[in-house]
């Protein structure tokens, strides 16, 4: 059971979570959903079954707040072998991957399941994009802070064509080394090839020149503008949508403590 709870002091989120740590693809490969071409072969979605909690978000509790609604996951492999081919890849694979990406954000937002999208996928792991799609509420601005966040980006930028733009943001994220945006206003959902020709070309030239223990992450959430962060070292897809990942329960730890402490010895 994974549960989020709400910190009254910071706002922020915390998920209490039973995942299993490591290779998903290696943890979760039995509920195949749909299959997409990509290079003579497949891109398979499986959906991760027993995080996927349907009903539409909402904390209960009157002073620490919580929920038992967890949104959605899936993973988009690209082969069976466990192997990794994402650095020979050329920019027509990854443009090819992004739009296949693009193509199946639009089919889940059918189904309304969020609006928060964090798709992330570790360089030095096996072939595979890790997906959540959550119904956390984020803070919603007037103006979108992703256009905002180009206008100011000042002496911070690093690269730049007339369809992408990159740079180091104002205040990174943990581990975070550059964020890539779309110039226009743009939603994952209707990314084209042309910019994400630009995007796989970027990421290319970045993965030739930073270490391969990296990771991509796709993000989007409210004001639908996508950008993509590139992380140092293996991010899950919930850290950057700013929410704390615990894989152990305070209550259970709680009892753990007190009955060390409790007896004095
Ligand atoms: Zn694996
Ligand atoms: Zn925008």
């Amino acid at each position: 059971m994974e549960e989020f709870r709400w910190d009254p002091v910071d706002l922020g989120f915390t998920l209490i979570s039973d995942e299993k740590s490591g290779c998903k693809e290696c943890t979760y490969t039995q509920n195949e959903i749909k299959s997409m071409e990509f290079k003579k072969g497949y891109v398979k979605i499986y959906e991760l079954k027993d995080r996927v909690q349907p009903s539409k978000y909402e904390l209960d509790g009157k002073f620490f707040k919580r929920s038992n609604a967890h949104g959605y996951e899936e993973i988009l492999v690209e082969n069976d072998k466990h192997s990794q081919s994402f650095n020979s890849y050329t920019a027509d694979d990854i443009e090819k991957l992004l739009m296949l990406i693009s193509e199946r954000t639009r089919e889940l937002e059918k189904y309304g399941l969020g609006e928060n999208i964090s798709i992330s996928r570790y360089l030095n792991g096996h072939d595979y994009w890790d997906l959540v799609l959550l119904p956390i509420p984020r803070h919603r601005a007037e103006k979108c802070f992703v256009c905002e966040g180009l206008n100011y980006v000042g002496n911070r930028g690093v690269y730049k064509t007339g369809n992408i733009a990159a740079y180091v943001p104002f205040s990174p994220k943990k581990n975070e080394l550059m964020r890539i945006t779309t110039v226009k206003h743009t939603a994952i959902e209707g990314l084209d090839n042309v910019v994400a020709f630009d995007i796989a070309n970027l990421i290319i030239k970045i993965i030739k020149k930073i270490p391969k223990n990296a990771t991509i992450n796709i993000k989007q959430s409210g004001t639908d503008h996508f950008e993509i962060n590139i992380f140092a070292g293996e991010t899950d897809p919930i850290d950057s949508l700013g929410i704390t990942r615990l894989n152990y329960s305070p209550e259970e730890t709680a009892g753990k403590i007190s009955e060390k402490l409790g007896d004095g010895k």
